[in-house]
């Protein structure tokens, strides 16, 4: 599990460029699966068993990034960002533009603190301040390179392992969720009804993939894996989570002080029961901010009873997001007892 997560998070695909990434999860669930499709929002469906209860286990594939907005005479490469972010903790990283001709390596710059005046130096960097270096001549000289307007742009950053289960890399969110997804359509065999893995598409940018792929499969349970905020860190307050990265998967009652998911009582109910009975550690949370694929399973169609699991990370919209590997083993461990022992209607 640990190469794989790594392979997917080395793999690039922000929002609306989920190709290559597509591709390989494509790969993995054909192995565990009756039947995979790929829909026409690029959403990769992968169905098993037959019959009801009909359940949707939903993870994005997308990761925030940025996309080429104008290349200027000096061959400076200026951008838009896709997903949230903070500004100043974009300066200083290495990014890859994607481009026809192949991978362009860049690095994120701006005006030096040296030549700022007292009060510049101060604020926090804009993102309107941040441009792309790639070495290039001039605008003629990055063309040639194969960049061009519209061109997708991630981070540089490849996985590396650290102790204790811990793992630093871009793109945790949410291919940790992706790796549990296929690690739990491998582990699913003799349960009742139908298992739709879906890896969705869009979701940094507005839950995109989610809502037209349950749209299609109209499930009557829908379960999220996304990853969460993890606290146990400086700058977070215990009141602010109680979350911590390594002590097991999050259930979520509430995002976004309720403007997302409510997550369904009995889903919620049902799964600590099975966390309970199988001695899997799992962790409570409700939240004033964010929001998962849920929010919009939940209220597609006719209504789906949806709750959301998610992995708690450090340095979440970072290229040095930090999870744990065994709480991804657990959230597999939990959705798969969970299945097995059926739905709560
Ligand atoms: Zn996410």
């Amino acid at each position: 599990m640990k190469e794989l997560l790594k392979k997917l998070c080395d793999a690039h695909g922000a929002s609306g460029y989920e190709d290559n990434v597509a591709e390989i999860i494509k790969n993995e669930l054909s192995k565990y699966s009756d039947e995979v499709v790929k829909d026409r929002l690029g959403n990769v469906i992968a169905k098993k068993g037959s019959g009801n209860p009909v359940i949707m286990i939903a993870a994005h594939m997308d990761e925030i990034g940025f996309v080429v907005k104008h290349i200027d005479k000096k061959g400076y490469i200026w951008f838009i960002t896709i997903g949230g972010f903070y500004e100043p903790a974009i300066f200083g990283t290495r990014i890859v533009i994607h481009t026809e001709k192949g991978n362009v390596i860049g690095v994120v710059g701006s005006r030096p603190p040296h030549l700022m005046e007292e009060e510049e130096r101060k604020r926090p960097i804009k993102k309107k301040e941040l441009y792309i270096d790639v070495g290039a001549k001039n605008k003629e000289d990055a063309e040639a390179l194969g960049i061009k307007i519209g061109d997708s742009i991630t981070f540089d950053q490849e996985m590396k392992f650290l102790p204790n289960g811990f793992v630093t890399g871009k793109a945790i969110d949410d291919r940790a969720g992706c790796v549990a997804l296929i690690e739990l359509m491998k582990h699913l065999d003799e349960f009742k009804g139908t298992v739709y893995a879906v890896a969705t598409v869009q979701e940094e940018v507005g839950l995109k993939g989610a809502k037209v792929s349950a749209f299609k499969i109209k499930p009557e349970v829908g379960i999220v894996l996304d990853t969460g905020l993890a606290g146990g860190c400086p700058g977070i307050k215990e009141q602010e989570t109680d979350a911590k990265s390594g002590k097991g998967p999050v259930i979520t009652y509430i995002e976004a002080g309720g403007r997302g998911l409510i997550a369904d009582p009995l889903l919620n109910k049902w799964l600590i029961k099975v966390a309970e009975e199988n001695n899997i550690p799992v962790q409570l949370e409700v939240m004033d901010s964010g929001m998962t694929d849920g929010a919009i399973m939940n209220i597609t169609g006719e209504g789906i009873p949806t709750t959301s699991i998610s992995i708690p990370s450090k340095n979440i919209h970072s290229p040095v997001e930090i999870c744990n590997i065994r709480d991804i083993e657990n959230a597999v461990k939990l959705v798969v007892y969970a299945i097995k022992k059926g739905v709560p209607f």
